[in-house]
């Protein structure tokens, strides 16, 4: 997608969705979108998603050096880019601050696969980062999240939050809702016991079903 008006507005309307939906709240949460050129359409730090404009966006090279924009961009710039740098079939990133998956975040060990929409739109387990890194760290932190990512959609950062991927900004919006629904889900059944997860084998059958057969059969 090339950097223009529609996309930029895009990306605040879901910074605005996010907020309604109660995913975020101030200013926390961010959103990065890879552009065809390979460098990266983010938002801001610290800027109000009430106030913000198309031209508050700030564009990074894979690299993370600043291409365009008069902002700062988000503090968590190094997770973007390291985790678009990793998967090159990502297009679209959401960090969110959502009560469910930032309270699973704070166990240690991610989340099986419980779900079928976990097989379709995550495709797989939710993974969580290795290790505990303090916001301030951005590069470490960056090094970390990306490092611990997998073929699934989704990531919890320890003890932070969840990261949700997608080839689209649509899709990546679908993974907030799946991510923060599944972390409900998941720490209700803790509570209640008896977790049985889906085997390996359908998990893979139901992400290629949703990437090759949903809707045309
Ligand atoms: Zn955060």
């Amino acid at each position: 997608m090339n950097d223009c008006i529609e996309l930029r507005r895009d990306v605040i309307d879901t910074c605005r969705w996010l907020k309604a939906q109660g995913l975020v709240f101030s200013t926390w949460g961010n959103i990065s979108v890879r552009l065809d050129d390979g460098n990266i359409l983010i938002t801001p730090s610290k800027v109000d998603y009430d106030s913000m404009t198309p031209e508050d966006l700030v564009v990074l090279a894979p690299d993370g050096r600043q291409l365009k924009g008069t902002r700062l961009s988000t503090s968590e710039r190094e997770i973007h880019c390291g985790v678009m740098n990793k998967r090159p079939d990502i297009g679209a990133i959401i960090h969110m601050h959502s009560p469910y998956a930032m309270a699973a975040a704070a166990r240690d060990e991610g989340i099986p696969v419980i779900s079928e929409e976990m097989c379709q739109l995550l495709g797989g387990a939710i993974p969580i980062s290795s290790e505990f890194v303090p916001s301030d760290m951005h590069v470490k932190l960056g090094e970390v999240v990306s490092n611990s990512i997998t073929e699934a959609n989704a990531i919890l950062i320890r003890n932070h939050g969840p990261m949700c991927f997608g080839a689209t900004l649509a899709e990546a919006r679908v993974c907030c809702q799946v991510v923060e629904k599944t972390c409900k889900m998941y720490l209700h059944l803790l509570a209640a016991g008896g977790i049985v997860p889906i085997k390996d084998e359908y998990v893979a059958r139901g992400r290629d079903y949703f990437l090759n057969s949903y809707g045309k059969s």
